[in-house]
């Protein structure tokens, strides 16, 4: 008999988790057992070699206490301890495949089997055990995915308890979740001193149901993204941006006015029902998606030259550039004439766009989001609420430069006083 080893040297609470204890312990050393005997006081283990000595016995002693009282290590060849099966179980592959799941939820089941076996000795986990590992995992992580869209339904109405005027919106249909849409009130609150300037795009959810999420962010004062409403829709089509549209009006101020700037690719969908929801705003194409098509169609050099026309700020230079187009490859150029200038160019779009004419700034949140994008959609919207929140908080009670502009505007009006 050796000395019992450190981990199995205190009182456990009970029978089960002094077994469990064990177990793991052995396996966790590369080595494997089988139980030799198991009444309501004396649980023991031994090799599954006839010759090999190890024993660990577990005894409930008097007053309920319950100990390891005996441990002999292993004798026998590790060749003994290969392929055994308690050490390949979901239940203890578990616990140390929890950090590497949580780190990246997309892990391959290979990847695990890798890890077992490099990093544990644990040769012989099947794909279909680690698969089974990853999806157990997955779920405990993400919680029961569809479980969480019975749940959205509690979420808005916690939502609107916090402050009525945050406006979430679920559609069903036959009791089933269709799509949400939430604007909190402190963007609603904060879009006055906002931009009139709001990017829109939609993204694909990348968990078990693939939907599509739609983004509204706008510029704040300081010249930094800020997220304005968004929603998870079944496709990104007409039907579904109206809907979208017809709730952000609801929730924001003065949204369809002739001063606001709406930017977007003009696609699937977006076109129409920016018209028909917004008929007074000012609606750009995204010039990102302009040169991307001009490249997709007609090659790299015209791209280069589109950027010349869509940043020139005056006719003369618009028309430099589209020359220059032109004399490269003249379908291009036809492409681009037969999209209306005012739509697109800088000098002759009728509003500020300050200095954006694209809607990289939504694409740069949903990339910033891609995370959250894995999640069930009840996850993924508690977190987006809990990030967006936490940045409005920040920016508002991070110091300050000045009392009554921006420090985006007093870092111009700094600038300007040194050149003067
Ligand atoms: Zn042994």
């Amino acid at each position: 008999m050796s000395a019992i080893p450190d981990p199995l040297r205190y009182e456990f609470e009970s029978l089960d988790s002094a077994k469990a204890a064990v177990r793991a312990f052995v396996m966790d050393c590369g080595e494997s057992f089988i139980m030799s005997h198991a009444d309501r006081t004396h649980y023991i283990l031994a090799c599954r070699d006839t010759i090999c000595k190890f024993t660990i016995h577990i005894s409930v002693l008097k007053g309920s206490k319950i100990s390891v009282t005996r441990y002999t290590p292993h004798t026998c060849s590790p060749i003994i301890h290969q392929n055994f099966r308690s050490a390949h179980s979901v239940a203890y592959l578990l616990e140390r495949n929890r950090s590497a799941v949580a780190d990246n939820r997309e892990i391959q089941p290979a990847q695990i089997q890798s890890n077992e076996l490099l990093q544990f000795a644990n040769s012989g986990v099947s794909y279909q055990q680690a698969w089974r590992v990853r999806e157990a995992l997955r779920e405990e992580i993400e919680g029961d995915e569809i479980g969480g869209f019975r749940k959205f339904r509690g979420l808005i109405d916690l939502w609107r308890e916090g402050d009525e005027k945050n406006h979430g919106i679920l559609d069903t249909v036959d009791g089933q979740f269709y799509r949400c849409f939430i604007a909190p009130a402190a963007t609603s609150a904060a879009f006055i001193s906002c931009r009139p300037f709001i990017a829109l795009d939609g993204c694909h959810t990348k968990a078990r149901f693939r939907m599509t999420l739609l983004v509204a962010c706008t510029l704040d004062g300081n010249n930094e993204i800020l997220p304005l409403a968004w929603g998870v829709v079944p496709i990104e089509d007409s039907e579904n941006w109206i809907w979208f549209l017809k709730h952000m009006k609801h929730a924001f101020q003065e949204l369809d006015t002739k001063g606001t700037v709406i930017i977007s690719d003009h696609d699937k969908g977006l076109l129409s029902a920016v018209q028909e929801v917004l008929p007074h705003v000012n609606h750009s194409y995204c010039s990102q998606h302009l040169a991307d098509n001009v490249q997709k169609h007609y090659g790299f050099a015209c791209r280069n030259l589109f950027w010349g026309a869509a940043y020139a700020y005056t006719e003369h230079g618009f028309q430099e550039g589209m020359k220059k187009v032109r004399e490269e490859n003249q379908e291009a150029y036809d492409y681009l004439n037969e999209i209306s200038h005012t739509l697109w160019s800088q000098y002759s779009f009728p509003a500020p766009r300050y200095g954006h004419i694209t809607s990289n700034i939504v694409e740069s949140i949903n990339s910033s989001w891609d995370e959250y994008r894995k999640l069930p959609v009840l996850r993924l919207f508690t977190s987006t609420w809990a990030k967006v929140m936490a940045t409005m908080h920040l920016r508002r009670h991070r110091p300050h430069h000045s009392e009554c502009i921006t420090d985006y505007a007093k870092s111009i009006l700094d600038a300007n006083y040194q050149q003067a």
